[in-house]
Parts: structure tokens; C-alpha cells; sequence
């Protein structure tokens, strides 16, 4: 089995998170895409964090149209702050070959994360690209080889659709009463006005 993993906040899912949850599936050939809400992130400790729950609730909403897909709550169930190389050794196993997506932010960091040797023993890294900027892509050539200089391993781009947004971005659109349905699903969109989600 072919097994993508992509974790992140989702707070909330938006169509950069989507479009590349979508092209990781193809790309790699994914028998099964495990959608990973971090209970708490380890680089978002002691921030205001929007409950598991609904962050649970709208990945689920946000990622159902992809085939295969599945949102899982195993970092959400261990609690505490969310390692990912805990979460790749409780999925790893004889059958299963593991694929972990990240966005080149999260990319260019991965050498401060706790255990990068066995996340890359683990798994095949594949970065997603964010942006059309030409020195990150410089930046993240350049991290690969100094990761892969250290830790033995597979990092590969992904050719995705980029979507250059942020949770962050929506979370303050959303908070200004402005329009973000360009960059959320619609019923991500009725669930976060339901439950009044980021509203000053
Ligand atoms: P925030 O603005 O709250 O930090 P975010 O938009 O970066 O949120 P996260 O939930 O932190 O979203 O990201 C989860 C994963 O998705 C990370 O690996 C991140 O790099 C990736 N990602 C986020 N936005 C995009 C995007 N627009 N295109 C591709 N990957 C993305």
C-alpha cells in the first residue's frame, strides 16, 4: 500500500491545502491519503489553537470530494504537542509505504523538527510548492542537499497546482467580514458560519 500522510493546522482547510492534497494523491499514486490534524503543532505551542474538533470537523467536510482520502484523529487522540515522526512510526509497517507532504515553508524547517533522521527513514518527503517565488525554490534545492548530506533518504517536488493562500490570511478576511469563498470549499464556509468560527 501507498500511503500519503499530510498533516498540518487546518485552521481552516482552504484550496492550497486541497489542490495539493489532490495532486499528491495522483503524483505518488496513492492508495490511501491520511489527512493528519495536529493536536498541537509543535511551532503553534501556546498560540490560541481552534479546537481539535472543529479543525476535525472541516477537514472532513474540505477533503471528501478527493478519492481514497481519509481524515484521521491519531495525533489528536495521543494529545499533546504532535511530533511527526510518533505519527510515521505508528503508521509504518512491512505493508505500508509511507509518503509525508509538507508545503516548503514547512520544508525549509524540517531540520529543527524533532527526529528529521527517522521522518526521513521513515518516509518519502514530498514538498508541495506555495509559491511562484524563484529564491525559494533555490532555498529549498539547497535544503535538500543539506539534508540529504546528513540523513539518508528520499525528497521529492511535487508538480502541484499552486495556490498561493494561507490559513492565516483566511482567519483575518474571515474576522473582517469579508468574502473568502475563492478560497474555501462551501461547506468548509457554512460550518465556520454555523459554529462562528474566527469572528472577532
Ligand atoms: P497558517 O497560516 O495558520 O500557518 P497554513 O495555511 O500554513 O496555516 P497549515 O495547516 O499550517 O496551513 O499547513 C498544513 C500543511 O499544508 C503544511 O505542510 C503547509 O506547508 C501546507 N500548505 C499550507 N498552505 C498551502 C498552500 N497554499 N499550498 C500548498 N501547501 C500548503
Amino acid at each position: 500500500m501507498r500511503v500519503g500522510i499530510f498533516g498540518g493546522t487546518f485552521s481552516p482547510p482552504h484550496n492550497g491545502h486541497f489542490n495539493a492534497a489532490n495532486d499528491f494523491r495522483e503524483s505518488m499514486a496513492l492508495d490511501r491519503l491520511l489527512i493528519v490534524p495536529a493536536a498541537v503543532p509543535p511551532n503553534k505551542e501556546g498560540l490560541d489553537l481552534l479546537p481539535a474538533r472543529h479543525r476535525l470537523a472541516m477537514c472532513r467536510i474540505a477533503f471528501a470530494k478527493i478519492p481514497g482520502c481519509e481524515v484521521t484523529p491519531i495525533e489528536i487522540d495521543r494529545g499533546g504537542t504532535s511530533y511527526t515522526y510518533e505519527t510515521l512510526t505508528a503508521l509504518s509497517s512491512p505493508e505500508n509505504q509511507l509518503f509525508l507532504m509538507m508545503g516548503t515553508d514547512m520544508f525549509l524547517t524540517l531540520d529543527t523538527w524533532r527526529r528529521p533522521d527517522e521522518i526521513l527513514r521513515l518516509a518519502t518527503v514530498v514538498v508541495a510548492s506555495r509559491s511562484f517565488d524563484p529564491e525559494t525554490t533555490e532555498a529549498i534545492e539547497k535544503k535538500r542537499e543539506e539534508l540529504l548530506s546528513v540523513y539518508n533518504g528520499n525528497v521529492v517536488f511535487l508538480k502541484n497546482v499552486i495556490c498561493e493562500v494561507s490559513s492565516t490570511f483566511l482567519r483575518e478576511k474571515i474576522a473582517a467580514g469579508e468574502d473568502v469563498s475563492e478560497w474555501i470549499d462551501d461547506g468548509v464556509l457554512q460550518y465556520i458560519e454555523k459554529e462562528k468560527l474566527y469572528d472577532v
